[in-house]
């Protein structure tokens, strides 16, 4: 949905690296060295990141109104 503010496992916070990280992507970078970059290193901050679909936009075109 949207990447979630802090790592729920470490409580790190991760939510303001995600636009700077889909940035990095997008110029062709793997998701490994945009990680090692932003200074994710926790396996458990780096899994948030990789399994993350960002689907806020999807779904908020079915809000209630
Ligand atoms: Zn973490």
């Amino acid at each position: 949905m949207i990447i979630p503010i802090r790592c729920m496992s470490c409580s790190k916070p991760v939510g303001h690296l995600y636009e700077k990280y889909v940035k990095e992507l997008e110029k062709g970078k793997s998701p490994k060295q945009v990680m090692d970059e932003l200074g994710i290193k926790r396996y458990c901050c780096r899994g948030l990141f990789l399994s993350h679909v960002d689907l806020i936009d999807t779904v908020a075109r079915f809000k209630k109104s």
